[in-house]
């Protein structure tokens, strides 16, 4: 099977991240187009995945554009389209990983005849998306794709919400390499103390800043814990929130934590930051359309607090494999993050077992299978 993978973004986001492990198997048989070059561009060439930038400059369509910047960048599209079409003829099917690839891969199927999927990663609402762009993706992929891949029911339960043919849609975790999240306890420990955090009870934050991932909840909550409570901020503004970035540095100023909160920027070893972790803190105040850091956080072993709603619910049962809180209540937050500074036993165990669960729950073979078998599907039903 040979898979032209469409996206976007040329920065490693959650959908990005999930597209290099679904990508890998497929070796020389995928080609992943992207529209814009970047990190994303040198992790897959790293990974031995073919890549190629398809566009040689942004498409200035945002999540949140009306209708006047959709039509004027169709003229900007087409020679990308033309570009997806010639390479498509050499793929069984077109693969759209996020949404501005929904639009170029839905008109290139239609003229390369080749069927189109489209993995949604988004919850597609209007807290997320105008209406004007909402209405564009419902009516291409009814219209066009052959299969919605949705990372969670609340991501499905969105899109049928907003229209979508229910036959269309499946729901499929991301899948992830449990062995990619053990860490040596040397390696830790260094760590830890070139962080300057030893003896510290260690909040981790893992996530691209931005104000609906909710990092100034955190920060909010910090300041109502004991002084031996230190935030770390792991990610960075990717697409352009600097404003949001200024506001979190001028809140922990106001709020005298300036040693209390560690802003680290966007970092590769995830898993080794997580295992210097004592908890790690999901905070976004809208629905998450799945939440990779809490899985991730999971297979590290560590306890996870995270925000009721969208698909952290269906990956936290609460005092089971973690916790969850109400979306946006810092004082709550505290609560957790000061009992679970009291009772170490029980959160180390929430924590294996969460390692235990999510290890079988989301492994990226099964995962990948799952996905190779819909595929197959849509190809033998051409
Ligand atoms: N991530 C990373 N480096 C960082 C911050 C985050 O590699 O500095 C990764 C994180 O480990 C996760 C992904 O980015 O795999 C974010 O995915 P998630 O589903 O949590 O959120 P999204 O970015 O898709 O909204």
């Amino acid at each position: 099977m040979k898979i032209l993978f469409l996206d976007q973004s040329g920065k490693p986001g959650g959908a990005e991240l999930c597209l290099l492990d679904i990508a890998k198997p497929y070796g020389q048989n995928a080609l992943v187009g992207l529209f814009a070059d970047g990190d994303f561009r040198k992790l897959l060439q790293e990974n031995q995945i073919p890549v190629e930038v398809l566009a040689t400059q942004a498409i200035k369509v945002s999540k949140q554009s009306g209708l006047f910047p959709a039509l004027s960048s169709l003229g900007q599209i087409t020679p990308l389209i033309n570009q997806v079409v010639h390479r498509a003829k050499k793929y069984d099917l077109i693969y759209a990983n996020t949404q501005k690839a929904l639009v170029v891969g839905a008109i290139a199927s239609f003229f390369a005849r080749r069927p189109l999927v489209y993995h949604l990663h988004d919850i597609l609402s209007q807290e997320h998306f105008s209406k004007t762009n909402l209405r564009v993706a419902i009516n291409l992929i009814n219209r066009c794709a052959a299969l919605v891949i949705a990372n969670s029911q609340a991501s499905k339960t969105a899109f049928l919400q907003a229209g979508g043919k229910p036959d269309l849609v499946q729901v499929v975790y991301n899948g992830f390499a449990a062995k990619n999240y053990e860490v040596d306890e040397l390696e830790v420990s260094n760590l830890k103390e070139n962080l300057g955090l030893k003896d510290k009870f260690i909040v981790g934050h893992f996530s691209r800043l931005s104000p609906w991932k909710g990092q100034h909840i955190l920060i909010d909550a910090l300041s109502q814990c004991q002084k031996n409570v230190i935030a770390m901020l792991v990610g960075d503004a990717l697409f352009g929130e600097y404003e949001y970035v200024k506001d979190l540095h001028q809140k922990v100023t106001a709020l005298g934590l300036e040693n209390r909160v560690k802003f680290l920027g966007f970092r590769a070893d995830i898993p080794q930051l997580m295992a210097v972790c004592d908890l790690v803190a999901h905070t976004s105040t809208a629905p998450e359309p799945f939440g990779r850091v809490i899985v991730e956080a999971m297979l590290c072993g560590k306890p996870v607090v995270a925000a009721q709603a969208g698909g952290a619910m269906e990956l936290v049962e609460d005092g089971v494999n973690g916790f969850l809180v109400t979306p946006g209540e810092s004082q709550e937050l505290a609560a957790v993050i000061h009992n679970c500074l009291q009772a170490s036993t029980k959160i180390a165990n929430i924590g294996n077992y969460a390692r235990i669960s999510a290890s079988q729950r989301f492994d990226v073979h099964t995962i990948n299978q799952q996905i190779q078998e819909l595929l197959k599907l849509i190809i033998l039903n051409k």
